[in-house]
C-alpha cells in the first residue's frame, strides 16, 4: 500500500492516535500541528489524502483547504475533514469548498479508517477515468474508450485497445506475452487462451494503428514495447 497521509491536527493526543493506527493499516503519515505549515507540507510531500481538523490556531482549517483547493499542485488531493459538534455550519462550508467527507469528533478509529479507505478508492477510480495517453498522433482516452488517430476515432475492439492500454501504460517496459494476456483478458485468460492469441491481436492492432503501429515493436521471444 505505502500510500502517504498527511494529518493536520493540533491535539496531539489526536495527532497521535491517527498517526499510530494509521500506520497500522500500512499507510505512510506526514503530521502537521498548525495550519500555516499544512498548506506547505502538502504540496511538498503530495499525499495522496489529507485528514484536516478544522479547528486550528493561526490558519484554520477551513483556510487551509481553501488555500489547499486554489493551489494546482494540491487542488486533486481528497480531503477529510475532522469536526466538532457544534461546528454544522464549517462543515458545509468545507464540502462546499471542495473536502470530500468528514468526520464528526469524537469519531471511533474504525470510522475514520473506513472512510480513508472509501475516500482513496474513489479518488483512484477518478484518476483513472482521467487516464490519457498520448504518443504522436495516436491518443488513448481510457474514460471514453477511445482510441484517436490524429483526433480521429478508431475502431478497435475491447481486447485489442486494453492491450494498447497495457503497452502505453507501461511507459516503455518491455511486457511479455504472459503479462499481456492477463491484463487484456484478465480472468478469462485461464480459459486456455493461448500466448500465440496476443500475437494475433497485436497483428490486427498494428494494421488498424497504420503508422502509429510501428510504435508497438516485437521483443524477440519474450513480448512487445511501446516506442512513444
Ligand atoms: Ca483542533
Amino acid at each position: 500500500m505505502d500510500e502517504k497521509i498527511l494529518v493536520v491536527e493540533d491535539e496531539k493526543d489526536i495527532a497521535r492516535l491517527l498517526d499510530y493506527n494509521l500506520k497500522k493499516e500500512g499507510y505512510r503519515t506526514v503530521l502537521a500541528h498548525e495550519g500555516s505549515s499544512a498548506a506547505l507540507l502538502a504540496a511538498k510531500e503530495r499525499p495522496r489524502l489529507i485528514i484536516l481538523d478544522l479547528m486550528l490556531p493561526g490558519l484554520d482549517g477551513l483556510e487551509v483547504c481553501r488555500r489547499l483547493k486554489m493551489d494546482a499542485k494540491t487542488a486533486s488531493i481528497p480531503i477529510i475533514m475532522l469536526t466538532a459538534k457544534g461546528e454544522e455550519s464549517d462543515k458545509v462550508v468545507g464540502l462546499e469548498m471542495g473536502a470530500d467527507d468528514y468526520v464528526t469528533k469524537p469519531f471511533s478509529v474504525k470510522e475514520l479508517l473506513s472512510r480513508v479507505k472509501a475516500v482513496l478508492r474513489r479518488s483512484a477510480a477518478a484518476v483513472e477515468k482521467l487516464e490519457i495517453y498520448r504518443a504522436g498522433g495516436l491518443e488513448l482516452d481510457c474514460s471514453r474508450v477511445l482510441v484517436l488517430l490524429k483526433g480521429k476515432p478508431r475502431n478497435i475492439t475491447a481486447r485489442e485497445f486494453e492491450l494498447l492500454k497495457a503497452l502505453m501504460a507501461a511507459g516503455g517496459k518491455m511486457l511479455s506475452r504472459e503479462a499481456l494476456l492477463e491484463k487484456a483478458w484478465g480472468l478469462d485468460a485461464s480459459i486456455e487462451v493461448e500466448t500465440r492469441t496476443v500475437d494475433v491481436h497485436i497483428g490486427t492492432l498494428r494494421k488498424k494503428l497504420g503508422a502509429e503501429g510501428k510504435r508497438i515493436v516485437t521483443v524477440k521471444n519474450y513480448g512487445y514495447r511501446f516506442e512513444s
